[in-house]
């Protein structure tokens, strides 16, 4: 497979006869290990969704606790009894409804603001990824020093450094101008 890349000059040796995009040589050289180093940024993984088994086990928490209630209601009430089954007073099953309703509205508000909380790191990971990622696109490796570098940009960077490269986030982009971008 021939590259559609024009050759970039590296910026340490200031020569492209050994420059090759790094998307390339992942493609072609999948399991080598220089392609396992400069193999592109890892997805962040997909969002987890309140399923089901949230709602179940919060109603179990609300149910347990509304039995608790319950009993601890019928054996301090004085009330009399009514015809209810096992002789529960109907204060008792108030209570341990009333109680089921809270606990189960609390534990349910819980997972859910848990899961807000997740959600917003999921995509602030999802963010830094696709950066990552596009500036993964850019780089270039030159055999000669190791290292790769975006064109354009002055510095080599190790090999092993790589993905420091692609996360370090730089709040003003360094422009590319004219002069030192190859024209592609
Ligand atoms: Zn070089």
């Amino acid at each position: 497979m021939t590259d559609q890349h024009p050759p970039r000059v590296c910026p340490q040796c200031a020569q492209s006869d050994m420059t090759r995009p790094v998307s390339a040589i992942v493609r072609d050289e999948p399991g080598s290990p220089l392609a396992t180093k400069l193999a592109p940024p890892r997805s962040p993984g997909a969002a987890t969704t309140l399923g089901c088994a949230t709602l179940f086990f919060a109603a179990m928490i609300g149910i347990s606790a509304a039995m608790v209630a319950t009993v601890l209601a019928d054996v301090t009430s004085t009330a009399p009894r009514g015809s209810l089954p096992l002789g529960l007073r109907d204060v008792s099953v108030f209570t341990g409804i009333v109680t089921f309703l809270f606990v189960f509205v609390g534990v349910y508000a819980v997972f859910v603001w848990r899961q807000a909380r997740a959600d917003a790191q999921l995509r602030k990971a999802i963010v830094a990824w696709h950066r990552a990622s596009e500036r993964w696109q850019q780089l270039y490796h030159c055999a000669r020093c190791d290292g790769v570098f975006i064109p354009g940009q002055p510095s080599v960077t190790p090999v092993d450094q790589v993905l420091m490269l692609l996360y370090t986030s730089e709040p003003s982009q360094r422009r590319v101008t004219s002069a030192d971008a190859t024209p592609s």
